[in-house]
């Protein structure tokens, strides 16, 4: 195992770069452009190309991907830092080309994509001219993919879905989905769905209504997470992404690089949360003292500062594991862990940032409310927290065998036995001059 806490000079200079560019250029959009997704929109249509063609120029685009599909196949850790940045500001990965769901979406396309898929659906999605969406939870469940029931059915070189779709994101902007529906109902629950590309232009897609997130505007329809009807929707059989009955092994391959992105961001906002918690700390009076100097301000400042940290280095082990053993089984237990970590982190820092703010912070003024909110979405999509920890408890007992005597193998009297055991000679010598 080796260890490295220092950023390579070459990269800090481009690390520097990013700094200022997310700062001056990209943060002062999130108060102009209403959402980076909508390409119909003429602000951002304005705005946000020519910001991309910087990133590119400065070769900095799109750096999840690998050579092969244009990126520079930065290893994660790099991605970690850079990301980071990103988080600060809502528009940023859209001008680094790195966005959710489409980060995801593209590395399915890759991965299983055919070459006619590639060419229609990924390349301009790489290229950022179009959007996507993934249209995976049911109202009726979306932790427990089993129980989805959206279907589709083979009729000549077509297949007919059916069914209805919740939270899909973005749907309103992308011009395909990419959806997991059941195809092979006697199969094992593992192998029943199968993943299909849908312009999102196909008869029969309908959406119902576009949900929003509780802090956002229902009157001005803001809302962006599709809950989605496909009412007798054909796609041609080559539109079908990955193997026939093997929609979960594709889900995985996407959800693994999903997480890791989310949370290096998150860590990135999460430091700009306490940013402003330290600032309000040091400047704001109360009975003739700075909050600062409060001592359960200082222990709020102290617990917030340590979880944060925490939470980085965990981000950036997890990191290096990837980089390290290029196998996202194997680092299962570290993303679970990371993506479980996440939210908590995130909560509690926003609540204490809100608390420190008083009436301000509970306002419409500062973002804390909204924070908070983002905290609960950093623990549902991708998976619940729930689950996450089961699967960081399975497989780090994974690593343990069972002792088959009624009393553990570190219980105190064995270990002092055979310490005296192992001993046996010098403690009998001594014993003997005494
Ligand atoms: C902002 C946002 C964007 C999203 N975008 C998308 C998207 O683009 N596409 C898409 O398909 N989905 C999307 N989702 C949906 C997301 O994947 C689901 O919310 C998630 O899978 C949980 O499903 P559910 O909401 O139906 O909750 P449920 O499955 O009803 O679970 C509810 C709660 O039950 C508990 N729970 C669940 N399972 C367990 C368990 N095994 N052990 C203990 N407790 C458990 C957890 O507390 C969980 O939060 C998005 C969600 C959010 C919040």
């Amino acid at each position: 195992m080796g260890w490295d806490f220092e950023t390579d000079q070459e990269f800090q200079k481009e690390l520097d770069w990013i700094e200022n560019f997310v700062r001056e250029e990209i943060e002062p959009l999130d108060f102009i452009v209403k959402n980076p997704f909508d390409l119909t929109d003429p602000i951002r249509q304005e705005i946000i190309p020519p910001l991309q063609r910087q990133v590119q120029e400065r070769g900095l685009w799109a750096c999840h991907l690998g050579p092969e599909l244009g990126g520079l196949g930065y290893g994660q850790v790099k991605l970690a830092l850079m990301n980071e940045i990103l988080g600060r500001a809502r528009s940023a990965s859209t001008i680094f080309g790195c966005q959710a769901p489409d980060t995801g979406n593209s590395e399915i396309l890759a991965h299983y994509g055919t070459e006619q898929q590639k060419e229609k659906f990924l390349e301009p999605l790489l290229r950022n001219e179009i959007v996507s969406c993934y249209s995976m939870t049911e109202p009726q469940g979306g932790a427990d993919p089993k129980v989805f029931t959206a279907n589709a059915v083979q009729d000549g070189d077509e297949w007919v879905i059916n069914g209805d779709k919740w939270f899909s994101s973005h749907a309103r902007f992308a011009s395909f989905l990419i959806v997991m529906v059941v195809t092979e109902p006697d199969n094992p629950a593992y192998q029943q769905q199968s993943m299909f590309l849908v312009p999102t232009d196909t008869p029969g897609v309908e959406i119902l209504r576009n949900v929003g997130l509780s802090y956002e505007s229902e009157s001005e329809d803001t809302g962006t997470h599709a809950y989605i009807r496909y009412n007798d929707v054909r796609v041609p059989k080559e539109n079908m992404l990955g193997p026939r009955g093997g929609a979960f092994i594709v889900a995985q391959t996407r959800l693994g690089g999903g997480r890791i992105h989310h949370a290096m961001r998150t860590s990135g906002r999460v430091q700009r949360i306490f940013d402003m918690m330290c600032e309000r700390a040091i400047s704001r009076t109360t009975q003739g003292e700075l909050l600062s100097k409060k001592q359960m301000v200082q222990e709020m400042i102290a617990d917030s500062w340590i979880e944060m940290e925490m939470f980085r280095l965990l981000v950036l082990r997890t990191a290096w594991r990837i980089d390290r053993y290029n196998d996202y089984k194997l680092v299962r237990r570290d993303i679970s862990a990371v993506k479980a970590a996440m939210p908590g982190v995130y909560r509690n820092i926003a609540s204490r940032a809100l608390q420190i703010h008083g009436s301000l912070g509970v306002s419409w003024e500062m973002p804390f409310g909204k924070e908070l909110l983002e905290s609960f979405h950093m623990g549902l999509a991708d998976g619940p927290t729930e689950v996450h920890k089961v699967q960081v408890a399975r497989r780090v007992l994974d690593e343990y065998v069972p002792c088959d005597d009624i009393f553990p193998s570190t219980h105190l009297p064995k270990r002092r036995a055979a310490a005296e055991a192992k001993y046996a000679d010098v403690l009998e010598r001594h014993l003997q001059t005494q």
